[in-house]
């Protein structure tokens, strides 16, 4: 089997929107499926990724069972509608990877430092193990610096999505959406290296 190549991806703010809750007055990953929505230009920014040969992979922080935000079953039925509206449009998603820990988590089972949460690459160097996906040539696409900093750690360059008014030094390239991210990857994502020259850009 010849090397694979994967965009590694962010959930929340990447695929579907955060959510503005009161009580903590901060954007946050969706609690409860009513709450879940995916971003314009998603489905079709990641079909155009999955034409062009990338493999999707998943790489999520989930804690919010953790924090006693949500039940278990809360976050599955958030999962599933996910996952069933990438199949009703033809997306398939080689794996989901989520982290459910979290240092202060309230639930003791779920609580602690554990080898799985961003910043750590341990999803990334599974799936390669796995799936024969050379991270190399992989992306990694998320709005957060733990994000970045994970494609960092595997050897995987990374683009970074958001409004964020601060240079990225873990990220080849910064983007406003995911379709903006695509373009860019349809563009430079197929070599091995970035082109020479390329710098990361400022933030408007
Ligand atoms: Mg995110
Ligand atoms: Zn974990």
């Amino acid at each position: 089997m010849s090397a694979r190549r994967a965009v590694f991806l962010d959930r929340d703010g990447v695929l579907n929107a955060n959510v503005f809750y009161r009580d903590t007055g901060a954007w946050e990953a969706p609690r409860r499926v009513e709450d879940f929505r995916l971003l314009p230009g998603v489905v079709p920014a990641l079909k155009e990724l999955q034409a062009a040969g990338f493999v999707l992979v998943l790489v999520s922080n989930q804690p919010n069972e953790a924090l006693g935000k949500s039940t278990r079953a809360e976050l599955r039925a958030i999962h599933e509608a996910m996952a069933v509206s990438f199949e009703r449009h033809g997306i398939r998603f080689l794996d989901y990877c989520y982290c459910p820990h979290h240092p202060k988590a309230v639930v003791a089972e779920l609580g602690g430092l554990c080898r799985c949460r961003k910043p750590s690459p341990y999803w990334l160097f599974r799936a390669a193990n796995r799936y024969g996906i050379d991270l190399r040539m992989s992306w990694m696409v998320g709005d957060r610096a733990t994000d970045t900093a994970c494609g960092s750690a595997a050897g995987v360059r990374s683009v970074r999505i958001g409004n964020a008014a601060h240079q990225d030094a873990h990220a080849v390239w910064q983007a406003g959406s995911l379709a903006e991210a695509s373009d860019f990857l349809l563009g430079a994502g197929h070599g091995p290296r970035p082109e020479a020259g390329l710098r990361p850009r400022l933030w408007a």
